[in-house]
């Protein structure tokens, strides 16, 4: 199973460098797994990109638990502020970059920069 993800706009990169805290004035807090995003299918992709990780398999299994599509039973379910926001590099963990840390990845737990997360598009497919 996996989620769909948006198609990639081809949107000019530079707006998204108008937005301030693209990922903390979302949201993120609390949500389940469908989150209204209120800008960019680019960061859309990336926010399904993070949630379709391993380590919420049991977040996205609930979801459908909680649609009634299924009744298995799930291990404990891991929120994305769990995931994603309890990191100790407060920097970037890429090469020669000094910027703060925005997002810790899912899936390589790498931390990543604004920059790198969603202008470099890291994505995991
Ligand atoms: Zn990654
Ligand atoms: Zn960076």
């Amino acid at each position: 199973m996996g989620l769909d993800l948006h198609p990639i706009p081809s949107y000019p990169m530079g707006s998204f460098k108008k937005m301030s805290h693209p990922i903390h004035g979302m949201g993120w807090d609390g949500m389940g797994w469908d989150c209204p995003i209120p800008f960019g299918a680019l960061v859309h992709s990336i926010i399904h990109n993070q949630l379709s990780a391993p380590p919420f398999e049991n977040l996205i299994k609930n979801g459908f638990i909680q649609a009634r599509i299924t009744n298995e039973t799930i291990g404990q379910i891991e929120k994305p502020k769990d995931i994603c926001f309890k990191f100790y590099d407060l920097y970037c963990s890429s090469q020669d970059c000094d910027e703060r840390t925005l997002l810790k990845c899912a899936w390589c737990k790498n931390t990543l920069c604004y920059y790198h997360l969603i202008e470099d598009l890291h994505l995991h497919l």
